[in-house]
C-alpha cells in the first residue's frame, strides 16, 4: 500500500497554506470538482515563503516525499510565481500526476480551497516580494 501524507494533513495547512491557494484555469466537469491548476499567492513574508518552498508530503500516486509547492522557472526573478501540485514533477516520474489517484486528490483539495472562506482581501497577498 501507498504510504499517504496528504497536503491537508500538514500541521499548518489551514494557517497558512490553505490560504494562500487559488485556482486557475478551472474547467466544470459533470458531477465531480472541477479541474485546474492549484497556483500559490505570494505569501509577502520571506520566512513563510521559503516553508512553503521545503515542506513535504508524500506524492498521492507513489507516495516519494515531494514539495507540493514550486517556483516557475522564468527569466525575470521578481515575475516567478508559485504553483502547488500533488505528485511528483513529470519531469521526474511522468507517471504519477497522470495517474486517476492525482486527478481525484488534485479535486478533492480544489473542493477544499473552494470551501475556504478568508475574511482578508485576496490584494493583501498579492504583493511580489522586494
Ligand atoms: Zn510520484
Amino acid at each position: 500500500m501507498t504510504e499517504r501524507y496528504a497536503i491537508d494533513e500538514h500541521p499548518n495547512w489551514t494557517e497558512w497554506i490553505l490560504p494562500l491557494l487559488f485556482v486557475n484555469g478551472e474547467r466544470p466537469q459533470r458531477g465531480r470538482g472541477g479541474s485546474g491548476r492549484i497556483e500559490v499567492r505570494e505569501p509577502g513574508d520571506s520566512r513563510v515563503r521559503d516553508m512553503l518552498l521545503r515542506f513535504e508530503i508524500r506524492c498521492i500516486t507513489c507516495g516519494r516525499w515531494i514539495r507540493p509547492i514550486r517556483e516557475r522557472k522564468v527569466s525575470t526573478p521578481t515575475l516567478a510565481s508559485l504553483y502547488c501540485t500533488l505528485s511528483c514533477e513529470q519531469a521526474v516520474r511522468p507517471g504519477c500526476s497522470r495517474n486517476a489517484a492525482a486527478v481525484n486528490e488534485q479535486q478533492r483539495v480544489i473542493a477544499l480551497i473552494h470551501g475556504w472562506t478568508d475574511p482578508r482581501q485576496p490584494s493583501l497577498f498579492a504583493g511580489v516580494m522586494p
